[in-house]
């Protein structure tokens, strides 16, 4: 049973108030009130507290001022002194570290290139090396880190926090992530797939900020949906929910790395739509490659990225009709061809999908282009979604 009394609810109202402060970045007393539902004399009282302790402090918002005129609100936020959060993105070829402080403001961040299908081992050691030099860049110890959270491009089962067998990391499937990280780094780590951070940096601090009933969907070599439904990150019973890239569009097509034949990232992830072009152009190209080539109006490179927004279009029409989102957040590296992917997507969507449902999503590429599962990573420790 929690304890009772007084200062267990001084306590709780504190640990309360401090959660959405770490979630704001920077917020004034009045947004404290409402995200917290406490008084304003509660939370003032818990902020001079906080204050004298040195853990918050205080600025005027230049912004608000000139915005709305009158006198601008007192912005609070976290001291350097309350500690850093650490985010890593480890991704098929790239792997990125950014430190913050608790009013999100980033300190350092770093990438290095990686190997996907390396052992996880080799992957955990490069990990601790940028995380180090992270840390180191970023002027702190790691004793004022409050928590790590990284991103992987696969799906993590929630019972037993072991990489799935889907994933692009062949040699990660059935390694428990986060503690493995955590017992080498010494610190609190949390991981999640990939397209869910997607979907918290977005719902944060992006495209989706505001909204309650969102679909992040990540195209790139892999195809994967982040789902927020009622506000909330959704997981699904294991941790599998989302992974719509997996979703039969031809039972005799190309096998999968799942195993299935004719999954939608085998007709429309990059490596597809790169191995469907490299036949003309004589020569193997990356994904950037193909993206130039649509962007300077090469027609087979335009074709190719289109017929890919068809074929998830549809996937994501049976979405609409199952959880009927108000908005869909295209990101991955593919959502760098905009239009090109997007439109046959959305044409897609309003022939198959139930027409109210279609008349409720809006379709648009996501703010925060490659950055956006970093700043998820950080969002696993500064906003932590309820488990
Ligand atoms: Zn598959």
């Amino acid at each position: 049973m929690a304890p009772a009394g007084p200062d267990a609810r001084r306590e709780r109202n504190r640990e309360r108030l401090m959660a959405a402060l770490r979630e704001a970045g920077a917020a004034s007393r009045a947004e404290l009130a409402r995200r917290t539902g406490l008084s304003r004399t509660t939370v003032a009282s818990l902020v001079a507290e906080l204050q004298r302790a040195e853990v918050l402090t205080e600025r005027q918002d230049g912004a608000g001022a000139s915005a709305r005129g009158g006198r601008p609100p007192r912005l609070l936020s976290f001291s350097r002194s309350a500690g850093v959060a650490i985010g890593i993105d480890f991704g098929k070829r790239h792997l990125r570290v950014a430190a913050a402080d608790l009013s999100h403001a980033i300190l350092a961040e770093a990438e290095r290139p990686a190997r996907a299908e390396d052992p996880a081992e080799a992957g955990l050691e490069a990990t601790v090396a940028l995380v180090e030099e992270v840390i180191a860049g970023a002027g702190v110890g790691s004793s004022e880190v409050v928590g790590v959270g990284m991103g992987l491009p696969g799906p993590i089962d929630r019972r037993s926090g072991r990489v799935g067998s889907s994933s692009i990391l062949p040699g990660w499937v059935g390694v428990r992530a986060a503690e493995e990280l955590g017992a080498r780094l010494g610190l609190p780590v949390s991981v999640d797939n990939d397209a869910n951070l997607g979907a918290l940096a977005e719902l944060h601090w992006g495209a989706a900020a505001g909204r309650r009933n969102v679909a992040y969907l990540k195209v790139s070599t892999g195809i994967g949906a982040g789902l927020i439904v009622d506000g909330r990150l959704f997981h699904g019973t294991g941790g599998m929910a989302g992974e719509i890239g997996h979703t039969i569009v031809d039972d005799q097509g190309p096998v999968c790395r799942c195993g299935k034949r004719g999954c939608l990232e085998t007709l429309a992830g990059a490596s597809a739509l790169v191995d469907l072009l490299e036949p003309r152009l004589g020569r193997t190209i990356s994904t950037a490659e193909l993206l130039d080539l649509a962007a300077s109006g090469d027609s087979g490179a335009r074709r190719v990225i289109a017929d890919a927004g068809t074929h998830v279009g549809g996937a994501l029409a049976t979405l609409c009709d199952l959880l009927n989102p108000e908005l869909i957040v295209v990101g991955g590296d593919l959502s760098a061809a905009g239009d090109v992917l997007i439109d046959p997507m959305r044409e897609r969507v309003h022939r198959n999908a139930i027409p109210a449902t279609a008349r409720d999503v809006e379709i648009v590429a996501g703010v925060l282009g490659a950055r956006a599962e970093l700043l998820g990573a950080l969002a696993l420790v500064l906003a932590p979604p309820a488990r």
